[in-house]
């Protein structure tokens, strides 16, 4: 009897492991390419497992459970995004995440854009970053991280999402209305960036976390 009760024991703990292993976002670099000055392929690597430390954390999980966005975001070339009553749950984001076990990027460094912070072409794996615009935007952080926020942004858009309405905060439509914050909230990839922002602002500045750790 102990023995059977042990055996069962070891298989669920063995079965908990492999589902907590499932469960784990694994962004990875196809490719790599910068200008002359910018990051090496060491931060590179440093940039992604901080994307992933940050899209793994109970934090971000946490984070998503509380939200929700416009079905506009969707740009209908990602089957597995389920609508329902016009929205698209954070939850159904998260899960999407942990589903698409090894994205590979293929990441560009340019030195800086006219305005823009990143560029992908949706449901594509190519991202571009404008180092400067990207460091200049979030001074809170070190470079590699303010690089992993825009990078998080930007995979949105390779997942499948796009932004439902081209707008910057404080723009003003045609009609001379303007954008408000809630608006900005509905926007995956803004949100998601913004929730990532304030995960490795907390780590980096109240936290003092070290990355290695994860
Ligand atoms: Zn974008």
């Amino acid at each position: 009897m102990i023995k059977y009760i042990l055996l069962t024991i070891t298989l669920l703990i063995s079965y908990c492991y492999s589902f907590a292993q499932d469960k784990k976002s694994n962004l990875n670099i196809s490719s790599f390419h910068s200008y002359k000055k910018g990051p090496n392929n060491d931060e590179a690597k440093e940039i992604i497992k901080i994307a992933n430390a940050v899209l793994n954390s109970d934090e971000f999980r946490d984070s998503l459970q509380k939200v929700s966005f416009v079905s506009a975001n969707n740009c209908n070339c990602n089957s597995e995004i389920r609508i329902q009553n016009g929205k698209i749950s954070g939850y159904e984001i998260y899960k999407l995440l942990q589903t698409n076990k090894s994205p590979s990027l293929s990441i560009t460094i340019r030195k800086k854009s006219k305005g823009t912070l990143g560029r992908t072409t949706p449901c594509t794996t190519e991202i571009i970053s404008y180092y400067s615009n990207v460091v200049k935007d979030m001074p809170e952080l070190n470079d590699t991280a303010a690089l992993a926020v825009n990078i998080c942004h930007e995979y949105m858009h390779s997942l499948g999402f796009c932004h439902p309405d081209n707008f910057k905060e404080n723009d003003t439509r045609a009609d001379g209305s303007t954008y408000d914050k809630s608006a900005y909230n509905e926007d995956v990839a803004y949100r998601i960036g913004w929730i990532v922002f304030d995960i490795l602002n907390r780590w980096i500045n109240v936290d003092h976390k070290k990355f290695d750790v994860y």
